[in-house]
Parts: C-alpha cells; sequence; structure tokens
C-alpha cells in the first residue's frame, strides 16, 4: 500500500499480534457481558497505542495520524469498542490536554494518561441542546480559589472506569452565538465531592464503552484545574473532535473489513443445491463485490485524508466527511452480511450481527452524521471549502 512504510508497518504487526492474541478471544464475550475491556485498555497504553500522536515527553511516541488510523482500523477488526474507549481518551480528552494543557497539567494527566495509567473520558453533550453548545446549562463559577460546578452531562463515554473527567462548562451568563465565547474546560478528578456518575446505559452496541450521565452538585475543583483560556475553548474542542470524527475513518473501515470478510468466506464454504453460494447465485457474487468496492473507496479516502493531515492541515471538512462515509459504509457492508449469512446471520454467536450493531451507532456516538453535514454546508457557505 502507498501510505507504508517501515516504522508504520512495524506498529501494525505489533497491533495485529495484539489483536490475535489477547482481543480476538475474548472480543464476543465482552460485547455479550457489556464490559469494559479494562485488561485490554491497559495493554493498549503499554504498548504505546493510547499515545501515538503525543510527544514522547508527556509519554507519546511522537507518531504520526496514519499510524494511528492503521492500528484503529486493525483493532476495529476484532473489537470495534476498544478504539471507541481509546477515541474517547485519547483523541478527545486527551487532545485537548495536549493542545490546551499547561506543562505541569500534561505532566499530571496526559503522561499517565498516555501510559493508560489512568483512564480519561470527555463531558460535552447535555440532556437539552445535544450537542447543541448554545443551548448548555452546565455551570462554573469562581469563588476564591475553587471553581464550584453545577449541570450534568449525557450519553458520556468511559464513566464509572474514568480517573478524570474532561468537561466543559459555562463561565459567562451565556454563550455568544457569533463567537462562541464563554465557555471553558474543566478537569475533574473521579471521587471530587458532588461528581455523580450515574449508571452505564444498555445500548444497541458499543457494548462495554460505558456511557452514562455524569452530574455535578456544588462540585468544587481547585482553580488550577481550568484546561486552557477562560471561556475560549471551542476553538480547541473543534479540533480535538474533528480528529475524533476523523479516527471513525479506520474505525468503520476495520468493521467493515471484519464482516465482508466473514460473509465472503461463508458464502464461499455454504452449500446450496451441490454449489457454494458463491458460485451459485450471481446475485452473491455481485454483493461481496460492490461491499468490496466500498470498502475500497472509504480505505482510499482514509488514507489520503490521514496523508493530509499529516502534512499539519487541520481537515475540517475532511475529517468530518470521514465519519459521515466510513458510519454509511460500515453499516451497509455489514448489513448486507447478515443477508449473506442468512438466518445463522441473526444469531449472536455467529458473531456478524455485532458488527452492525456497532456500525450503527457510529452514525451518531460523538455526533450525528446529520449535524457533522450541517458543519461541513457552513464551511460551503463561507468558502471554507
Ligand atoms: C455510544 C455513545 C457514546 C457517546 N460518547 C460521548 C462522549 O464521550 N462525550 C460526549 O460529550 N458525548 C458523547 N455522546 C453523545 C453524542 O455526541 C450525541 O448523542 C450526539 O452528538 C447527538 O446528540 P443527541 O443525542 O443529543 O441528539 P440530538 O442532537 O437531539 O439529535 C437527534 C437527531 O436530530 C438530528 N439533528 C441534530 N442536529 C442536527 C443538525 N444540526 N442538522 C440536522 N439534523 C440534526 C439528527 O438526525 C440527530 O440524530 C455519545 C453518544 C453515544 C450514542
Amino acid at each position: 500500500m502507498w501510505y507504508m512504510n517501515e516504522e508504520r508497518q512495524l506498529m501494525l504487526n505489533i497491533a495485529k499480534d495484539f489483536v490475535a492474541k489477547e482481543i480476538k478471544p475474548v472480543a464476543m464475550e465482552i460485547d455479550r457481558n457489556c464490559e469494559f475491556p479494562m485488561k485490554l485498555f491497559k495493554r493498549a497504553g503499554k504498548l504505546g497505542f493510547l499515545g501515538i500522536t503525543f510527544p514522547e515527553e508527556y509519554g507519546g511516541i511522537g507518531g504520526d495520524w496514519t499510524t494511528l488510523a492503521l492500528i484503529l482500523e486493525e483493532i476495529a477488526k476484532s473489537l470495534p469498542v476498544l478504539t471507541v474507549a481509546m477515541g474517547a481518551h485519547s483523541l478527545l480528552s486527551g487532545g485537548l490536554l495536549n493542545m490546551l494543557g499547561t506543562p505541569e497539567q500534561k505532566k499530571k494527566y496526559l503522561l499517565p494518561a498516555a501510559k493508560g495509567d489512568i483512564i480519561l473520558a470527555c463531558g460535552s453533550t447535555e440532556a437539552v441542546g445535544g450537542s447543541n453548545q448554545i443551548e448548555f446549562s452546565t455551570r462554573a463559577v469562581l469563588s476564591g480559589d475553587e471553581w464550584i460546578i453545577n449541570g450534568g452531562k449525557v450519553l458520556i463515554s468511559n464513566i464509572v472506569v474514568a480517573d478524570v473527567y474532561v468537561v466543559l462548562a459555562l463561565t459567562s451568563e451565556k454563550l455568544d452565538p457569533a463567537t462562541r465565547a464563554g465557555m471553558s474546560i474543566f478537569l475533574i478528578k473521579a471521587g471530587t465531592p458532588g461528581l455523580e456518575i450515574g449508571k452505564p446505559e444498555h445500548k444497541l452496541g458499543w457494548h462495554g464503552s460505558m456511557t452514562g450521565s455524569i452530574s455535578f452538585k456544588n462540585c468544587r475543583i481547585p482553580k488550577e484545574n481550568l484546561l486552557g483560556p477562560l471561556g475560549g475553548c471551542l476553538q480547541a474542542m473543534f479540533v480535538s473532535a474533528t480528529d475524533e470524527f476523523m479516527s471513525c475513518g479506520p474505525v468503520s473501515l476495520g468493521i467493515a473489513e471484519a464482516a465482508y470478510e466473514m460473509a465472503k468466506k461463508y458464502s464461499q464454504e455454504r452449500i446450496q443445491c451441490g454449489q457454494s453460494m458463491f458460485d451459485r447465485f450471481q446475485v452473491t457474487r455481485h454483493k461481496l463485490v460492490k461491499m468490496y468496492t466500498e470498502i475500497e473507496t472509504l480505505r482510499a479516502l482514509v488514507y489520503s485524508t490521514h496523508a493530509v493531515k499529516d502534512k499539519g492541515n487541520l481537515v475540517l471538512a475532511e475529517g468530518r466527511l470521514l465519519k459521515i462515509k466510513g458510519a454509511e459504509v460500515a453499516e451497509y457492508v455489514a448489513r448486507e452480511a447478515i443477508q449473506l449469512f442468512g438466518g445463522v446471520g441473526t444469531v449472536i454467536e455467529t458473531g456478524v450481527e455485532r458488527f452492525w450493531r456497532d456500525a450503527k451507532v457510529m452514525a451518531i456516538g460523538g455526533a450525528s452524521v446529520e449535524a457533522l453535514m450541517d458543519n461541513i454546508a457552513f464551511m460551503m457557505k463561507n468558502k471554507m471549502i
């Protein structure tokens, strides 16, 4: 492949070994029991996968975005939910720490996060307003040397297991709709009095990503736990969110490839009237070719976008396209894979339906594809693209 080089191949080989020996044997069990893949997450930290793009000074490996994509694609072929936990930790929360943190904050939080010694969660979404920050009501007020936080967040990944929550809160009366000034970010340690953690929701897919609510009732945190500029964090949030949307490209690619490979193998082995389904039905062959076409189209988009990002571009629109196109391809391919399996495709133990469940959530978790299209349309209108 045009995007491979020696260092990337080395990291990919480590990921392939990790997936084959440690992830694959337990992937179905994690999905069925909805358990957070703690052991695998910690191992990912030790292997350097949680800090690929972080500077070496803060525990990262100073690698590029293409390397990260290769690792995520490989892991998603077996256990997409691990990549979801990694995204909330390294890209949303870790990305904000890396961009906005003081050297002290990076030493205290980013360094152990890169190694998997602590787990991060990022709290933005609220019950009213969803992803529309204009309607948010979680508020932080400075009182002496402490911030007092009140409000709540919903559908937050990595709850319960997180050691530190990276939380958005208003620090002025309301968010300025034009400049978006007035929103700040805070670092809140698990166990802080006034921080209440809800129960993980039972979800369609992404089983084990521990998604749920957190609330703040006069939650007091030290003044120095403000992350980044007072009232001016949304630009950084836009960038870290873009990185997370971009990561949905390789994750969706991995999901689609896994479902496709299973369906291809099955249709070549399943006998119908003395022939394999593949040999007997043109419709089966055409389905597989269409799935393959979509996968290769997505692969081209994923790695060309990552190559552009590696040149230092922010890829604000292209990163969003990866989430939109990725979710579409993964859901389509996984759906067709179930169809090719027939009745056994609906049986959980077959292992193919979980890829469709995980693919479906890709179009919503983190941001709905419709909201992302709105973002891109805004960029078009303002001649940014
Ligand atoms: C599994 C999972 C994990 C998540 N993890 C996190 C996390 O770690 N941190 C976090 O902060 N949030 C997280 N979220 C929340 C996620 O970001 C939101 O669910 C998502 O942004 C959609 O917001 P909403 O659910 O409030 O839906 P709404 O905003 O109410 O949207 C509902 C529907 O309305 C339509 N819609 C909304 N906005 C627009 C628009 N601008 N243009 C056109 N149509 C629109 C879309 O069809 C959308 O699906 C997670 C969600 C899920 C499901």
